[in-house]
């Protein structure tokens, strides 16, 4: 599946991901730069004319011409999610910043907040 991935800048602090990320509209917008950073595209059939729903959680997007309709978090680890968007991005973050406490090398990245 050739979705992007939501990954938070090493060394954010949580009163800065608060900031970012506290509003679902945040969590929306960083989702949809995600998924279609060139904008969107139907995953049925590459359409990319789309309406907007507003459903009771979440934004639907349904395709124009073949009517598929897909969502933010399909094919996501937050699409079973009952959840605000805000919560999973939270817990999301969570889990980053405790593999980071463990793994300080991993990937070779360094932190831009490093001291
Ligand atoms: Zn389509």
């Amino acid at each position: 599946m050739a979705m992007g991935r939501i990954q938070f800048q090493a060394g954010l602090s949580l009163p800065e991901f608060i900031q970012l990320y506290g509003a679902e509209e945040n969590c929306e917008a960083a989702l949809e730069q995600a998924r279609w950073p060139d904008g969107f595209r139907c995953p049925r059939c590459e359409c990319k004319e789309y309406g907007l729903i507003h459903g009771r959680r979440h934004k639907r997007y349904p395709c124009r011409s073949c009517r598929h309709q897909t969502t933010l978090t399909a094919g996501t680890i937050l699409e079973a999610t009952k959840l605000p968007l805000t919560t999973g991005f939270l817990a999301l973050y969570l889990v980053g910043q405790a593999l980071a406490a463990r793994l300080p090398c991993s990937g070779g990245r360094t932190s831009p907040h490093s001291l």
